[in-house]
């Protein structure tokens, strides 16, 4: 069981699979005033940032599961690397429909909510592992401008117009679930470059290395054509953001 393999590619060298910076993951550790003992679940963990730096900057204790094995392994070297091997653990598997017999007091699903549908399926899916009071966080694109066509959304890599909101309907979808927005800490254009632009280096330095790879002549058409594809759509429409929820 795995991801696609061009993701395990593209994505090597990142922490923090998302566009965030260690600087916005910390402002929403900080945000959400975690306390020393906060059992905080994580699906689609990626390399594990979140859980290993709140871990060590806020002393939470941390289950995180991902269906990538390589990400799933750079999580638990983390975890080792920041001394917090103790506090966080991390599952190589399936999210989908995952739900844990202990309460957490954080449910999360960063920039993955593919894994049940969609926000609304993700939080229903979060609710059944999350303890009275608790906080689910959802973290997801928004438009920052609405694409005038079909094919500026698909520029973006998106399905349609309709895959996303705009932020104020975004935030007002929450309420329709009957959940409160109680924090949010949102992406801008220099975090998205560290999501994407790191990308780039790792492909041409994968490339040098794998000249012969099956996947060689993607990756090759992508770090030729991404760069302006990016500029043009994904930085200018799309935004990002983890919202924090508390059930009304
Ligand atoms: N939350 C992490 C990773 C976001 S990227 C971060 O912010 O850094 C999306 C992640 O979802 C990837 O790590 C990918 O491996 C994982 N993923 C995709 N499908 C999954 C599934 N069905 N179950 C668990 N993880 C999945």
């Amino acid at each position: 069981m795995d991801i696609p393999r061009i993701f395990n590619i593209t994505e090597s060298a990142h922490r923090i699979h998302n566009p965030f910076t260690p600087e916005k993951l910390a402002t929403l550790g900080a945000a959400l005033r975690l306390e020393r003992g906060t059992r905080v679940l994580d699906l689609g963990s990626g390399s594990g940032e979140m859980l290993c730096t709140w871990a060590r900057d806020h002393g939470v204790i941390g289950t995180g599961i991902d269906m990538s094995r390589l990400f799933t392994e750079k999580a638990k070297r983390r975890a080792e690397e920041l001394g917090v091997a103790d506090q966080v653990m991390f599952i190589h598997g399936d999210a989908a429909g995952y739900v844990s017999d202990e309460k957490f007091d954080v449910a999360a699903c960063v920039g993955a909510t593919w894994i049940a549908g969609g926000v609304a399926g993700t939080i229903e899916l979060l609710a059944r592992s999350l303890r009275t009071r608790g906080i689910i966080l959802i973290g997801e694109p928004y438009w920052r401008q609405l694409p005038p066509t079909e094919d500026v959304a698909k520029g973006c890599l998106a399905g349609s117009i309709s895959d996303f909101l705009m932020l104020p309907e975004l935030l007002a979808s929450f309420g329709h679930l009957n959940y409160d927005v109680v924090e949010m800490v949102l992406a801008d254009q220099d975090s998205w470059d560290r999501y994407e632009a790191t990308k780039w280096l790792t492909m041409r330095r994968w490339l040098e290395a794998n000249p012969d790879d099956e996947l060689a002549k993607e990756v090759r058409a992508k770090l030729t054509s991404e760069p302006e594809r990016y500029a043009t759509y994904t930085r200018e429409y799309l935004g990002w953001g983890v919202f924090a929820l508390m059930p009304r």
